[in-house]
């Protein structure tokens, strides 16, 4: 059977009414029959049908024990976080998405939690990172916002010789392109805002775990803390996930075409994108992704200023400024300025999230449209680019 079939015929058709979409269940407490006594659900925060629908689905998908949803990817990543206790040491990759950085440097680190970084595009630096405090290794593959590809069934290999756990962040893949759990991950989060949702109307997260055990803490973790999705965005997140399979085959489609073009561009130094032969890890991609490279590309400008990377983000029509992905409606964002402002500029550079990088998360529109939409904002650089060359000639013959 195929991923979308399956998909689809594991949404449950509500037992009472026979509806074909999942009903929300927009309730805070269920009537019990005696204490004790109900039908599997006794408070809203501990459980609720329309959230079992939306966990049992992406419990499925991505291969795992069980599924949890959160309020936003971040809550699912702080539930992760909370596996962990005071003097344990995590291993995570550099290009780390901000809010994890901040979430793990701004509060974790205060909690009593050690975080190193390293480069886990080669597993070999993950090996010699870990320390006998490190209990979970922390991947994004591919990373945002560079697109770092690592080698998930190697790092895994690492860890269990370790014992240590391995959490993927697996949003800009989603589980129709990657499993990591499948790869030997321990667990995975998305960030349900982005393809899981699929269409920008919701903030959500979930956290997904590989075994019965995991998934208990977690469980524990849900309800302990509280941050769970509410009923209507569980019903969205089921809705996106519902044409998932069709809106990624899409957008890796148009994305290859984009980026290709975009390899074409002398004011684009580099494109980052695992779809391409030039991408370093492009094989270690093909091995472990299937039926496409996502949406995201990365650009790096020839002219690698902030100044350059404004002028092309506000010069598009098709692509809008804003931060997000993974929605039906192309975007644009410069990281340096927006999603990865709360890293300090020695550090985001290091990682590659240089000033002139732009990231682009392509849309559903026509890839030829899309194209010409970032092939007119090129050339109005080039030609502000000229002018200001004229100018600055002009200035010197006056003088
Ligand atoms: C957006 C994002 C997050 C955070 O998710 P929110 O839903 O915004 O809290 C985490 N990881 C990655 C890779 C993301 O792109």
């Amino acid at each position: 059977m195929s991923v979308a079939t399956r998909l689809l015929h594991s949404i449950p058709v509500d037992e009472q009414t026979g509806a074909i979409a999942v009903p929300i269940y927009q309730t805070s407490t269920y009537v019990q029959e005696a204490p004790g006594v109900n039908k599997g659900f006794d408070y809203a925060r501990t459980g609720n049908p329309t959230r079992l629908a939306l966990e049992n689905l992406v419990a499925t998908l991505e291969g795992g024990h069980a599924a949890y949803a959160f309020a936003s990817g971040l809550a699912a990543i702080d539930a992760v976080v909370k596996l962990l206790s005071a003097g344990d040491q995590i291993v995570a990759i550099d290009d780390i998405y901000g809010g994890a950085f901040r979430l793990f440097e701004h509060v974790y680190r205060r909690l009593g939690i050690d975080i190193v970084y390293c480069d886990t595009t080669n597993a070999e630096n993950v090996a010699k990172t870990i320390t006998d405090k490190t209990k979970l290794i922390w991947l994004e593959s591919p990373s945002n916002p560079t697109l770092k590809v690592s080698d998930i069934a190697a790092i895994s290999a690492i860890a269990k010789a370790h014992n240590c756990l391995l959490c993927v962040d697996n949003t800009f893949a989603s589980p129709i392109l990657q499993r990591p759990i499948e790869l030997g991950a321990d667990l995975v989060v998305h960030s349900g805002t982005k393809y899981l949702g699929g269409h920008s109307d919701l903030i959500a997260g979930i956290a997904v775990a590989k075994t019965e055990e995991l998934a208990k803490e977690l469980k524990f973790i849900q309800n302990a803390s509280g941050g769970i999705l509410g009923p209507f965005d569980c019903f969205l997140t089921i809705r996106g996930i519902e044409t998932l399979p069709l809106r990624i085959e899409r957008t890796s489609t148009s994305a290859l075409e984009v980026a290709k073009f975009l390899e074409t561009r002398p004011e684009v130094a580099r494109v980052y994108y695992p779809g391409l032969e030039s991408h370093p890890n492009h094989e270690v991609a093909k091995k472990q992704q299937s039926g496409g490279f996502g949406g995201i590309i990365a650009l790096a400008l020839t002219e690698d200023t902030i100044e350059a990377a404004t002028k092309l983000v506000t010069s598009t029509k098709y692509f809008k400024l804003a931060e997000s992905l993974g929605g039906a409606k192309s975007l644009l964002c410069h990281p340096a300025t927006m999603t990865h402002k709360s890293i300090p500029a020695p550090t985001r550079q290091a990682s590659g999230v240089a000033d002139g990088l732009v990231r682009l998360s392509i849309g559903l529109e026509d890839a030829a449209d899309l194209i010409a939409d970032l092939a007119q904002a090129l050339d109005q650089l080039a030609a502000a680019k000229e002018e200001h060359v004229v100018t600055k000639e002009g200035e010197l013959v006056v003088a």
